[in-house]
C-alpha cells in the first residue's frame, strides 16, 4: 500500500463526515460528479412511493392542505436557508435555475429605477444565466455588458442597475469573493444578483450576513434533491416589497383562491412563486435535504478542502508532470468544491476513466471536471480516482 493510501485511511477514520455516506446509496464507483447531479440520498424513494402512493392516490385533492403540498414552496425554501445563511422567510423553492435568474435580475432592475442603464454579468457565466440575462436587458430596455468578476468594481458606475454574478465559476471551480463584490455593487448604488449553483451544500454563502440582495440556485447539485429537482430564489428581507416579479403568477397572488381579476402580490418571499409547483420533485428533495440535519456548513467547507488539497497532492504524486494543468485556484479563498484539470485529449479521458469506475465529467474543449461532496465522498475515494487518472494518461 502506498503512502498515500495509507494517509487516506487515516483521514477516512478521523473524518466527522464519515457516516454521512450511510445516508446515501451508492455503488463501488468513486463518484466526482455530484456537481453535476447528486447522488440518492436513501430516504427519497420511500418518501416518493408515500407521495405518490397515499397523498396522491388516496388524499388526493386534501393533500394541498393535509399533506402541506400548497406551503412547500416556503417551507422547503425554509430548509435550505441555514445552508446559504439566510434566515426564514427569504427563500422560496420553485422553477427552474434560469427562470429564477429572469425573475430576479428583472426584479433587480425594477428595484433600480429608471436612471440606470446598465447591467453587468460575469462574462465567464454558465450559459444560461448570459441567455436570460441578454433577454432580461432587452426587454426593460438596459444594456447588457459582460465584464469577468475580477474587473467588476472598475466597471460599476452610476449606470449600473444590476449585476448578475456566479459565485463558483462551473469550469474552473474558482470561488469568487462574494462579500468585497457585493460591498462594491453596493457602493454604486446598484443591486446584485449571485447565482449560487456550485457554493450551495459545498461552503458557507452568508447571504443575510454579506448583504445580498437576491439570489439564486439549483438543488441538484450539492443538495441532492434529484435530477431537474425546482430551484430557489432569495430576495432579501428588507427588499421584499419592492420585488416586482415579472412572473406574476396566481401562486404569488395576496389572495390565491380569491380568483380576483387584478393583481396583488403577497408579502414575503412566496411573492417569488409563480404557478402550481412541481410537487413530486419538491417533496423529493424535501426528503434530501434531511441529510443535512445537524451538519454545521463549515464542517463541509473544511472537508471539501481537505479533499481537494488531498486531490491535488495526490495527482501531483502520480500524475507525470506537464501531463495535465490544473485550472483551479490553489488558495483556498479562491477555491470551491471542485478541481478542473485541462489536457488535450480530456474527452477520450473521462470516457476511460468512467469505463474505469472514476465518475467525473468533462466540458468542452479540454477541461476534466471532479466535483468533490463532502457527504459521500472520502479520502480512499480521492486516493483511487488520482490513482486511476495517472494510470489512464500515461
Ligand atoms: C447548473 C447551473 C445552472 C442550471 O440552470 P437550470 O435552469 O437548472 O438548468 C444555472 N446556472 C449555473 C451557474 C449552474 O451551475
Amino acid at each position: 500500500m502506498s503512502e498515500l493510501a495509507m494517509r487516506a485511511e487515516k483521514l477516512d477514520a478521523a473524518d466527522e463526515l464519515r457516516e454521512k455516506r450511510d445516508a446515501f446509496v451508492l455503488d463501488d464507483v468513486v463518484y466526482l460528479d455530484g456537481n453535476s447531479l447528486g447522488a440518492l440520498p436513501a430516504v427519497v424513494p420511500g418518501r416518493v412511493e408515500d407521495v405518490v402512493r397515499r397523498q396522491w392516490g388516496e388524499l388526493r385533492i386534501r393533500s394541498w392542505e393535509e399533506s402541506g403540498w400548497w406551503a412547500a414552496p416556503e417551507r422547503i425554501g425554509d430548509r435550505i436557508a441555514p445552508l446559504i445563511g439566510a434566515a426564514p422567510g427569504q427563500v422560496v423553492v420553485g422553477d427552474s435555475t434560469s427562470v429564477n435568474v429572469f425573475k430576479a435580475v428583472v426584479g433587480a432592475v425594477r428595484m433600480a429605477g429608471e436612471g440606470r442603464d446598465e447591467i453587468l454579468v460575469d462574462a465567464t457565466t454558465f450559459p444560461t444565466d448570459g441567455y436570460i440575462a441578454e433577454s432580461a436587458a432587452r426587454m426593460t430596455g438596459r444594456t447588457l455588458r459582460p465584464v469577468t468578476p475580477a474587473d467588476v468594481p472598475g466597471a460599476l458606475g452610476d449606470r449600473t442597475a444590476a449585476v448578475l454574478l456566479n459565485h463558483v465559476d462551473y469550469r474552473t471551480g474558482r470561488l469568487h469573493d462574494l462579500p468585497a463584490l457585493t460591498a462594491a455593487v453596493h457602493a454604486a448604488g446598484a443591486y446584485v444578483v449571485w447565482d449560487l449553483c456550485h457554493s450551495a451544500g459545498a461552503l458557507p454563502v452568508g447571504l443575510d450576513e454579506h448583504g445580498v440582495d437576491l439570489a439564486v440556485g439549483c438543488t441538484y447539485k450539492y443538495l441532492n434533491g434529484g435530477p431537474g429537482s425546482p430551484a430557489y430564489l432569495y430576495v432579501r428581507r428588507e427588499l421584499q416589497d419592492r420585488f416586482d416579479s415579472p412572473l406574476p403568477g396566481w401562486n404569488s397572488h395576496a389572495e390565491p383562491f380569491g380568483m380576483r381579476g387584478d393583481y396583488e402580490p403577497a408579502s414575503g418571499a412566496l411573492r417569488g412563486r409563480v404557478g402550481t409547483p412541481d410537487i413530486l420533485s419538491m417533496l423529493a428533495l424535501e426528503a434530501a435535504l434531511e441529510v443535512w440535519d445537524g451538519v454545521p456548513v463549515e464542517a463541509v467547507r473544511a472537508k471539501s478542502l481537505a479533499l481537494t488539497d488531498f486531490f491535488l497532492e495526490c495527482v501531483a504524486e502520480y500524475v507525470p508532470e506537464g501531463r495535465v494543468e490544473c485550472l483551479t485556484p490553489v488558495p483556498h479563498e479562491e477555491r470551491g468544491s471542485q478541481i478542473a484539470l485541462r489536457c488535450p485529449d480530456a474527452a477520450d479521458v473521462m470516457k476511460r476513466l468512467i469505463e474505469r469506475g472514476v465518475v467525473g465529467d468533462f466540458r468542452a474543449p479540454d477541461v476534466l471536471r471532479f466535483g468533490f461532496t463532502p457527504l459521500y465522498v472520502g479520502f480512499a475515494d480521492v486516493e483511487r480516482a488520482a490513482r486511476v487518472l495517472a494510470r489512464t494518461l500515461a
